[in-house]
């Protein structure tokens, strides 16, 4: 368009410079005919009046002549010779009446008898005293020259009476053609130096006007547009969808839609920037291609886009979107890079009720953050219930943000039992959240929320770092176990992290147990497996986490050298249900994990029937709240020593859930902790 608009004015300014050269060479042409014109004229009344004052001057007895009308000897012979002095060709001779008296092309000089004789123009002259002067064509007369005049002179008295009119036919052919050849190479010269005097500083307006118009609409499209896409910016689909609302037709559904790239920084990051950039375009034509005249893209900033769609039906809008979205998906190659990626998106559709620009954007990002959430590369059409959830998901993310900037999580210990002894070899560290009322937010609600926001690994290192710190405190042989998101592994710093901390809190690597889930097999294994093994080779053991509720792979447990099987508490509790089926399940789960030389924990063991159908099956450790939920910190001594007591007391089983713990004879006070903190050992089995 902009391209066209230039070749337009392009176009004018030539047009107009040709237009105005022609109307100059035009009025070249007409001024220099007219100088021509009059110089001739000048030349040829001075040459006539010369001519005449020497012929009145030279002729003898002219008095006699004007009386009479004849010609004497000596008369004849000027009147001969006149003829041929200047450019005189012809001429002729009136008294003061205007009659004509001779004629030098006359056979022979007399006076002409008879009134038919009178000219008119010399009558006139007579008249009126005043001379005249013609320029005749002669090109087309018979014996005439191309160019000559023919002048009326009057001839006065002394007393200033007219005396005799003279009529002389001078030839101007040379002179013409001088003064034309004179006056084209002046005029030829003058529109040079005028070209150059004016036409150089107007060509220069013109140039620099046409700059300054260019340099206008680049600014106007900068401030409008997005540079690199040349998509509408955000504020300007804004204004847009402003007129689109205020004059859409009743029965039309227009949508808002928010697309956003998803994971671009990996694009960017694997790719390199100029690649980035590249796979945007892609997504910008991708999405242009299937809008119509009146639909507007913009790309909001980032990896973001904006699009407002006109179409008849909901149902069309979404199938617009979703071939938008296939159409990104195609693969594209990029600076040697074939590079595929997907976007998500969301999509609000405006209702008959007035909406303002602000909500539409709004609704249509919500939907988008839904879609995100929803497992992205995919499309959400926004529901009111959406911006609810949206609400309570963004006051999450911001409990979250400042619980790990202010470090207000807190740790939780859930003893963990052997089974044969029912002793407590040691706990597993549960995070812990409030929010702003003090309600507790459940881990499997806040710890998501953390990994989507990149925050996991900063949340995870302090758990790392606070629960060795809190276990060095405790006896010699009781161990941490610590749970790792998925995520954690994501940096490749896990292993050296682990190890930092082990040091810091002068913890034994034996005494740390690292529990992970079934999900991080799905993951890269390859670095998850690397990193696995730099930490079990430091000394620390790793159990897999809520054992049956993904993939239950058992060869993938021994392909990563798992110490522990930590089975879920669905299974325990299934046992209600269908005690049998329950029961062959976790028959089959122990035997395996035995056979692979695995230890096994059963998780949530609340009842005593569930911890004996277990303890047959061989079921190495107990978690559940049968033997104490999680714990703060500041409990555990108190813990610890209940149940101690109860076993000086009752050494039977009975007053706690657990059963009772049972002082080891000979356990060393070893550790330097112990005597700060912990009077007494707990053997592990
Ligand atoms: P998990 O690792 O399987 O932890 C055991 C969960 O089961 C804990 O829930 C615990 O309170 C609960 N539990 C234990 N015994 C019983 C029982 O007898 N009955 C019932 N009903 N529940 C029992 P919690 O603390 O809510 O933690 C939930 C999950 O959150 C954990 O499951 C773990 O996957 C995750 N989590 C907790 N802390 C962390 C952490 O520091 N980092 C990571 N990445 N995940 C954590
Ligand atoms: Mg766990
Ligand atoms: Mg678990």
């Amino acid at each position: 368009m902009t391209a066209n608009r230039q070749t337009f004015n392009l176009t004018k300014i030539v047009a107009g410079i040709v237009l105005g050269m022609g109307v100059l060479a035009a009025s070249v042409v007409l001024g220099v005919n007219y100088a021509v014109d009059q110089a001739v004229g000048i030349d040829a009344r001075t040459k006539a009046e010369d001519w005449a004052k020497y012929f009145i001057n030279t002729l003898p007895d002219l008095d006699r002549l004007l009386a009479t009308g004849k010609l004497d000897e000596r008369q004849n012979a000027v009147v001969a010779t006149a003829a041929k002095v200047g450019n005189v060709f012809r001429f002729k001779l009136y008294d003061a009446a205007g009659n004509e008296l001779l004629e030098s092309d006359a056979a022979k000089f007399d006076r002409n008898a008879g009134n038919d004789h009178l000219d008119n123009e010399a009558k006139e002259v007579a008249e009126t005293k005043l001379a005249r002067i013609a320029l005749n064509d002669g090109s087309k007369e018979r014996n005439m020259p191309p160019l000559y005049a023919e002048a009326y002179v009057p001839v006065f008295k002394a007393n200033g009476a007219l005396r005799t009119i003279v009529e002389t036919y001078v030839d101007e052919t040379r002179v013409a053609s001088f003064f034309k050849t004179t006056f084209q190479a002046l005029a030829i010269s003058l529109g040079l130096g005028m070209a150059l005097a004016f036409g150089a500083p107007t060509l220069a307006f013109l140039l620099r006007t046409k700059q300054a118009r260019e340099v206008k609409q680049r600014v106007e499209f900068l401030a409008s547009h997005d540079p690199m896409t040349s998509l509408l910016n955000r504020r300007s689909l804004a204004e847009r969808l402003l007129q689109r609302i205020a004059t859409r037709p009743a029965d039309n559904c227009l949508a808002v839609v928010f697309l956003d790239v998803d994971d671009f920084k990996l694009i960017n990051d694997s790719y390199g920037h100029e690649a980035g950039d590249e796979f945007l375009k892609h997504v910008a034509s991708s999405i242009t291609a299937f809008c119509q005249p009146d639909d507007f893209v913009a790309r909001a900033g980032g990896d973001e886009f904006i699009i407002t769609l006109g179409r008849d039906t909901e149902d069309s809008v979404m199938a617009t979107v979703e071939a938008m979205m296939t159409a990104v998906r195609e693969p594209l190659t990029a600076r040697g890079h074939r590079i595929s990626g997907q976007v998500s998106a969301g999509v609000h559709i405006l209702g008959n009720t007035v909406t303002s620009v602000e909500d539409a954007l709004h609704n249509a990002d919500v939907a988008l953050y839904q879609s995100k959430l929803d497992g992205k590369n995919t499309a959400r059409l926004f529901s009111d219930e959406m911006e609810v959830r949206m609400r309570a998901r963004r006051e999450l993310e911001l409990l979250v943000r400042e619980a790990a900037r202010d470090r207000s999580f807190e740790l939780y210990y859930q003893p963990l039992v052997d089974v044969r002894s029912r002793y407590c070899l040691g706990f597993e560290a549960l995070l812990r959240l409030k929010n702003k009322d003090g309600v507790p937010v459940p881990p499997t609600v806040f710890i998501p929320v953390a990994e989507q926001i990149g925050l996991i690994e900063e949340i995870g290192n302090w758990v790392i770092e606070e629960a060795t710190r809190t276990a060095a405190l405790w006896p010699d042989a009781m161990y941490v176990s610590i749970n790792l998101s998925v995520k954690q592994f994501a940096s490749g710093r896990l292993a050296a992290t682990v190890r930092a901390a082990l040091e810091n809190s002068d913890l034994a690597p034996g005494r740390l147990e690292l529990e992970v889930t079934e999900s991080l097999l799905m993951e890269n294994t390859a670095t998850v497996a690397r990193q696995l093994a730099a930490i079990k080779a430091f000394g620390a053991s790793i159990a897999m986490d809520d054992f049956g509720t993904g993939y239950s792979s058992l060869g993938y447990l021994w392909q990563f050298g798992f110490d522990k099987l930590k089975i879920d508490r669905s299974f325990i509790t299934a046992l209600t249900a269908d005690e049998n089926k329950a029961r062959d399940i976790l028959d089959t789960i122990v035997t395996l994990a035995h056979r692979l030389g695995m230890k096994v924990t059963a998780e949530g063991i609340e009842t005593d029937r569930q911890a004996s159908i277990l303890e047959a099956l061989s079921c190495d450790q107990f978690q559940g709240y049968l033997y104490g939920k999680p714990l703060p910190m500041g409990d555990i001594g108190a813990y610890l020593l209940q149940r101690f007591h109860a076993v000086a007391i009752a050494p039977v089983s009975g007053g706690f859930p657990g059963g009772p713990l049972r002082r080891t004879p000979g356990s060393g006070l070893r550790g330097r902790h112990r005597l700060r903190a912990w009077p007494f050992t707990f053997p592990v089995s």
